[in-house]
């Protein structure tokens, strides 16, 4: 290799800190001192024992977009498995390695080296341009965006977010993350009658009294979903009784369970149609609640557009829109009436063993985002 680009020194210098979750290591110093020295405004803030860090340049009248990312990674497992060390860095083969290399350390040095950039040729730009960095994303995700959302919301509108979390499949940019679902628990307690097993007739078994409902929640139609979204699904992840002995029958059955829910039914909704249906069944029964993440839906054809054009502009392809996958920081951002969406690398290897990065993907990726900032803040 002649000359290495400097996103790909950047991205070597953030995997060269093994910063497993939920530590910085520093990588956010790193990041911000690049920023500071191309001008702009730096806030770093610890909630806990996060470190997050907010950047921002540009206070005029225009469109505000802000990058969105994390410094932390996920463990890397038996370390003798991988083919270089995790925190190496090591290039071989038109590849980047390293813990972070995908998810997202890559996609940060990217998007920071863009903002830079563009800052630099466009010194009075319109609007703002922000970048807010956690080190609490693949864990717990309580000290980070979650807190510094509403932080940084008070002094500062935001009108698009780009999440450079690992969206594409095969190709670089090939796939777009336009939301991403809800996702709301529900452990629900059915109450029969504890009694021996040899007199059925002096208790009520929850079990079989749950059997009916059980099958129809497995068919139920929570939603139709829509374009972008599949329809919610339920899914029963445990089924328990109160005891645990062969000649009783137990008192109440324990049903875990989860929804993951599109934009078309709200956890109000959801709430009403089981209890409804629960009611149906004429069960005696207790509910406990508890949402993990709330869907968006990002709508924005402005957005759209600018990622179509330049995902087509750098790599040749039409992007696919979708909201699948898990949850992410952006469901932080969006209720904030931020139109949030994400785009990043391959997510192949993802939280694997030898973790890697095209390098050719990477310098694609920092254009890219170059191109989406130069569209949205004209
Ligand atoms: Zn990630």
């Amino acid at each position: 290799m002649s000359s290495i680009h400097p996103v790909i020194i950047l991205s070597q210098q953030l995997i060269r800190i093994d910063s497993i979750t939920p530590e910085d290591k520093d990588c956010q110093i790193l990041l911000a001192d690049l920023l500071k020295a191309a001008g702009f405004v730096i806030e770093h803030k610890k909630f806990g024992e996060v470190d997050n860090l907010f950047a921002y340049h540009g206070n005029k009248p225009g469109k505000n977009l802000m990058f969105v990312g994390h410094t932390d990674v996920v463990p890397t497992g038996e370390e003798n498995l991988w083919k270089h060390p995790p925190f190496s860095a090591t290039i071989e083969d038109e590849y980047l390695y390293g813990r972070g290399a995908a998810d997202m350390k890559s996609a940060v040095a990217a998007f920071t080296l863009a903002m830079i950039d563009y800052v630099k040729e466009n010194p009075d730009h319109k609007g703002k341009i922000a970048l807010m960095l956690t080190s609490d994303e693949e864990g717990v995700a309580l000290d980070g965006i979650k807190k510094m959302m509403p932080y940084i919301a008070q002094n500062h509108d935001f009108d698009y977010c780009l999440v450079g979390e690992p969206s594409s499949a095969k190709n670089l940019g090939d796939t777009v993350r336009i939301g991403r679902r809800g996702s709301l628990h529900v452990n629900i307690t059915i109450h029969g009658k504890q009694g021996h097993v040899a007199y059925p007739e002096k208790a009520n078994n929850p079990v079989f009294l749950s059997a009916k409902i059980i099958d129809d929640l497995s068919q139920f139609q929570w939603d139709q979903g829509n374009d972008d979204f599949p329809p919610t699904s339920f899914q029963i992840s445990s089924l328990k009784t109160s005891t645990n002995t062969s000649n009783i029958i137990p008192a109440d059955l324990h049903i875990q369970a989860n929804f993951r829910y599109s934009p078309e039914s709200t956890q109000e909704s959801l709430q009403q149609k089981l209890e409804k249906l629960l009611q149906q069944h004429e069960l005696k029964y207790s509910l406990n609640w508890n949402l993990s993440g709330l869907p968006f839906h990002s709508k924005s054809k402005e957005l759209k557009l600018a990622l179509q054009e330049s995902i087509k502009r750098f790599t040749n392809q039409e992007p696919i829109f979708n909201a699948a996958g898990g949850t992410s920081d952006g469901r932080f951002v969006a209720p904030f009436g931020v139109e949030v969406v994400e785009l990043g690398v391959i997510n192949d290897t993802i939280h694997q063993v030898d973790e890697k990065a095209l390098i050719d993907d990477v310098i694609k990726l920092q254009n890219i985002y170059l191109e989406i900032i130069t569209t949205l803040l004209r």
